[in-house]
């Protein structure tokens, strides 16, 4: 797949949100030893299944550098990629608790962590050429999860699809042109599962409805 616009992953000094880079110089002033850069996605290439966040948590991913490391969003997400058979290990909230993903891929909107967890819409239309790359170099991919209205735009902008056409709806699975599949799920972040907008049997709920879109899905294979 070949996506107009997309570029492989942004520099860790990336310019293209002034906005964006003012915050994370501040953050690297104020706490030299977190990542505070362009977070790369985390999974291999080959996966099926493309899930797109937001953007890094401050105290998580922008501090851990991997995609809901360190975050309360990323207790819900790998605690239900673990019960899929996504994931192997155990989530220990850093990069070297060796946590392994297996037919998954995860990744941000937008890259670098945003004031208040809020990017404006501009910075999620600069971080689309690398959304755009991270899905065109992915030869296997049949089905991208969208975490939240924000993502799941993102995501239909990216592959040039109309927005009106393909609404955000929590647990809906819209058939893309192409054969991909988009899910979409409220965001597994503090505020939804607090408030039970999100509750786990509701993510579980969207997994198990992808697996089924996946070539084998993951409780298929044993563990190597
Ligand atoms: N951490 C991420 O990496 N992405 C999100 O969307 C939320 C937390």
């Amino acid at each position: 797949m070949t996506i107009a616009g997309a570029e492989a992953q942004p520099p860790r000094d990336c310019p293209l949100c002034p906005r964006l880079a003012n915050f994370r110089e501040a953050q690297r002033a104020a706490h030299p030893e977190w990542f505070n850069g362009p977070v790369p996605p985390f999974g291999g290439s080959r996966a099926e299944l493309l899930i797109v966040g937001l953007a890094p948590g401050l105290r998580g991913a922008n501090r851990t550098g991997r995609p809901f490391t360190g975050d309360y969003a990323g207790g819900l997400l790998y605690a239900t990629l673990g019960r899929f058979r996504f994931a192997e290990g155990d989530y220990a909230a850093h990069p070297e608790d060796g946590l392994k993903l297996r037919h998954v891929r995860i990744t941000n909107a937008v890259r670098c962590v945003p004031p208040q967890n809020r990017p404006e819409p501009s910075e999620v239309a600069n971080c689309a050429r690398f959304l755009a790359a991270e899905i065109g170099a992915m030869p296997q991919l049949r089905a991208i999860l969208a975490l939240g209205a924000i993502a799941h735009q993102a995501v239909v902008a990216t592959l040039g699809l109309r927005r009106a056409l393909f609404p955000f709806e929590h647990g809906r699975i819209h058939a893309l042109p192409g054969g991909l599949t988009l899910a979409d799920s409220y965001h597994c972040s503090r505020l939804n599962t607090n408030t039970r907008k999100l509750t786990p049997e509701m993510f579980e709920a969207i997994f198990a409805a992808l697996s089924g879109c996946l070539n084998q899905t993951p409780r298929e294979y044993a563990w190597t």
